[in-house]
């Protein structure tokens, strides 16, 4: 019965301090925005993580800026759904609230979160190849490809993880000591199948703090989880979210 899981998972969060939420592809897909696994992860008959690799932009950097540009352009039509706002809205609710995202799409931000921990960088992040300057920039289409640094004439990149790839290592330290301190940790919308992001689930749950999935299907980790809420996190987190509210 759902409506128990909701009562459950608001009971694990009503009076705590130390929140931490940890959000994926999900979370995106439920505003449109298309997943690498869904449509079988191909992009032009190639598999996606042939193509988000740093050997196929070293290969043909155009082609993957090309790749890059679709996904922008789709993002230009989306918008944040309400499992982001209320993600916003717990930023004030609870006195610690760390919001950690495997998405690169700042949606998050979009709706209204102001600090962000983003695991895999930003799809409007632009970093040089050469230099490592990084700039935020919005254009789509951009007028050229690939972009080309302004302070040293090298290639840009997008500023995403690619597949093989090390995580930000400050972005990384920051999402794991927030894990270890927290009481609660929110995964919402990932498989947790991706490490490390994945292995944050099992520091939660290793340091004693409850665990609430919610996730159309059981994750990699759902076992840790002392909560599961099965089905879309635009509708299960604002249930919850009502009744802390009304708490
Ligand atoms: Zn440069």
């Amino acid at each position: 019965m759902i409506a128990e899981e909701i009562s459950a998972a608001a009971a694990i969060l009503r009076g705590v301090t130390r929140v931490v939420a940890l959000t994926g592809a999900g979370v995106s897909a439920e505003s449109g925005v298309p997943t690498f696994r869904g449509a079988g992860g191909l992009w032009e008959g190639q598999p996606v993580q042939e193509v988000a690799t740093p050997q196929a932009f070293a290969a043909d950097p155009v082609r993957v800026w090309r790749f890059y540009e679709e996904r922008r352009r789709r993002l230009t039509r989306v918008a944040p759904n309400p499992a982001h706002r209320v993600l916003a809205r717990w930023q004030d609710r609870f006195p610690s609230f760390t919001l950690v995202t495997q998405n690169v799409d700042r949606l998050h931000h979009a709706a209204g979160s102001r600090e962000v921990l983003e695991l895999h960088g930003s799809i409007w992040e632009i970093r040089c190849s050469s230099c490592g300057r990084s700039r935020e920039d919005r254009t789509v289409p951009l007028p050229a490809l690939p972009p080309v640094c302004a302070s040293c004439g090298g290639t840009e990149r997008p500023g995403v993880v690619w597949f093989g790839e090390y995580l930000p290592p400050g972005v990384m330290d920051a999402a794991t000591e927030a894990t270890q301190r927290c009481e609660v940790l929110v995964v919402v919308g990932t498989s947790a199948v991706v490490y490390p992001a994945a292995g944050l689930v099992e520091i939660a749950a290793s340091g004693g703090a409850k665990v609430i999935e919610v996730n159309p299907d059981a994750s990699a980790k759902a076992h840790l989880a002392e909560v599961n809420l099965r089905g879309p996190a635009g509708e299960l987190l604002p249930n919850v979210d009502a009744l802390l509210e009304g708490a």
